[in-house]
C-alpha cells in the first residue's frame, strides 16, 4: 500500500509521524525547498502549541453543526498525549503553551530529523503535486514536479494538507490554491483571510502607534467581539485580540473600548465616588491607560488635560465614557492574505466524514489541518487543530 501527504506544514508532517507504524510507503510532498516553512514563523517564532480554553467555540466554520460533532473526537481533550507522543515539550503561560525551547526553527529541525529517521517514509522538498486523477480502480495517479522534471506515480491513499491561502512561495489566485480538491470535484466556502491585523483608513489611532493595551473590540452588527492585548500601529489595529476578532468581523465600522477590565457602570461608579475629591479625570484614566491614551481621550472629548473630576459636567462625562467604551472606527478591513496567519474557510465539513476526515466523494481520500473550513483563533487552536486532525487521519488509515 502507498500513501501520498501533500503539504508538509504541521498537518502534513503530524500525519507522517502518526503514521510511523504503518506497513507501506508514504510519501511526503512539499513544494518549498524545507518542510514547515510556516510552522518556524509561528508565534513570532516561540509557537503557540496549544491553549487551556478549548473547544468548538475557538472555533469557526460555515457548518457548526458537522464542526461540534468534530469536536466529539476524543482527541480533542487528549490532545496533550498527541504532543507527548511527537515529543513536542511546551510550556504554559497562563492558558497558553509556548515551546519549551521558544525556538519553532529548532523544533522543525527536530521534526525533519524524526521525519529522515522514519523507515517507511520519503520526504520530497522542493517537489510540487501538479495534479491528483483518480483512476478506475480507486487508486490515484499523481502528477508532481521535481527538478524541472514532471513526473507520475500512482498511490492508494492520498491525504491533502496543502494548508490555506498563506505560501512562502506561492500566494496566487484564491481557487489555484485550492486546485487538487476542486479537481477531484470537492468545492471551497467563502474564503478571507484571517488572524490578520486591522487597517483603519485615515487611521485616527496612529498618534499613539506603539502603545498596548487591554481593550475590546465589537461589530456593532453581529455583536461579535473580542477582547484582550491590542497594539495601536500606524496603519491601524493589531495584536492578539485584534487577531482573534479579525476573524469574527463582518463590518466596516466597529466600536473599541479602550478599558475591558472593567464595564462602562462600574467606571461611572468610580467616577462618581471621586468627585468630591481633588483628584483629574486624568489621573483616574491614568489607573488604565497609557499617559498617551489619556491624552488622546481627553483631546477627542474635548476635555481640558488638567480638568477636576469635580468640575466634569455630567454632559462631558457623557462623551468622555463614549470615547472610552464606544470609539467608533469606520473603514476598518482586515489586511490581505500575505499578512494574515490563517484562512478561514476551506473544503466544506459537510464534503467529509467528520469521524474520519475521509472525503465522501472518494474513498481513500483524506483531508486533515487548515485546508479544512475550520479555523481556530489565535492562541494555538490551529496547531492543534492540524496535530488532531492528523491524528483523526492516521488512526482511519491505520
Ligand atoms: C506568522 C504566523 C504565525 C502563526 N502562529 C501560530 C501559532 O503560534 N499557533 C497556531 O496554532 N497557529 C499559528 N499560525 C497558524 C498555523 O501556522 C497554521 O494554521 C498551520 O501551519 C496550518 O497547518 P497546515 O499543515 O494545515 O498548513 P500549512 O502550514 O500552510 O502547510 C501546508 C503546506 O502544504 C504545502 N503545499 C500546498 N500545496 C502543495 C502542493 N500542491 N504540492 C506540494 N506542497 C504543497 C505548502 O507549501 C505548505 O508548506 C500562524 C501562522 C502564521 C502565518
Amino acid at each position: 500500500m502507498k500513501i501520498a501527504i501533500i503539504g508538509a506544514g504541521p498537518a502534513g508532517i503530524f500525519t507522517s509521524l502518526f503514521l510511523k507504524d504503518f506497513d507501506g510507503e508514504i510519501s511526503l510532498f512539499e513544494q518549498n525547498n524545507d518542510i514547515g516553512e510556516k510552522l518556524k514563523l509561528t508565534g513570532g517564532g516561540r509557537m503557540n502549541v496549544t491553549n487551556k480554553i478549548f473547544s468548538a467555540k475557538e472555533f469557526s466554520s460555515e457548518n457548526l453543526n458537522l464542526l461540534k460533532n468534530l469536536f466529539k473526537s476524543p482527541w480533542i481533550k487528549k490532545r496533550e498525549e498527541l504532543f507527548a507522543e511527537l515529543g513536542v515539550k511546551y510550556k504554559w503561560e497562563g492558558d497558553r503553551a509556548i515551546l519549551e525551547s521558544g525556538n519553532a526553527l529548532k523544533e522543525v529541525e527536530r521534526l525533519n530529523m524524526l521525519l529522515q529517521e522514519q523507515k517507511n517514509l520519503r520526504v520530497e522538498t522542493a517537489c510540487k503535486v501538479m495534479a491528483v486523477k483518480t483512476l478506475e480502480d480507486g487508486k490515484f495517479l499523481i502528477g508532481f514536479q521535481n527538478d524541472d522534471a514532471v513526473k507520475e506515480e500512482i498511490f492508494d491513499i492520498v491525504i491533502l494538507c496543502g494548508g490555506g491561502m498563506f505560501r512562502i512561495k506561492d500566494l496566487g489566485d484564491l481557487k489555484k490554491i485550492y486546485k487538487l480538491p476542486l479537481e477531484l470535484g470537492h468545492s471551497v466556502t467563502n474564503l478571507r483571510p484571517s488572524l490578520s491585523s486591522l487597517f483603519i483608513s485615515n487611521n485616527p489611532l496612529a498618534e499613539f502607534s506603539g502603545v498596548v493595551f487591554k481593550g475590546k473590540l465589537t461589530d456593532p452588527v453581529n455583536k461579535k467581539s473580542a477582547s484582550g492585548e491590542i497594539l495601536a500601529t500606524h496603519q491601524g489595529l493589531s495584536g492578539p485580540a485584534v487577531l482573534d476578532f479579525s476573524s469574527m468581523i463582518e463590518s466596516k465600522h466597529i466600536e473599541l473600548a479602550f478599558i475591558s477590565e472593567i464595564d462602562e457602570e462600574t467606571f461611572s461608579k468610580e467616577f462618581q465616588k471621586m468627585r468630591n475629591g481633588n483628584e483629574t479625570v486624568k489621573t483616574l484614566l491614568h489607573k488604565f491607560l497609557s499617559n498617551r491614551i489619556c491624552d488622546y481621550l481627553l483631546k477627542i472629548s474635548a476635555l481640558d488635560p488638567e480638568i477636576k473630576i469635580a468640575m466634569t459636567s455630567k454632559e462631558n462625562l457623557k462623551k468622555l465614557q463614549k470615547n472610552l467604551f464606544h470609539l467608533e472606527l469606520r473603514n476598518v478591513d482586515v489586511m490581505d492574505y500575505s499578512f494574515a496567519w490563517t484562512t478561514k474557510g476551506g473544503i466544506p465539513l459537510k464534503e467529509i466524514n467528520v469521524a474520519t476526515l475521509e472525503s465522501r466523494l472518494h474513498k481513500n481520500l483524506y483531508f486533515a489541518g487548515e485546508i479544512l473550513d475550520v479555523n481556530g483563533l489565535c492562541g494555538g487552536y490551529n496547531i492543534s487543530f492540524a496535530t488532531i486532525s492528523a491524528k483523526i487521519v492516521s488512526e482511519s488509515i491505520l
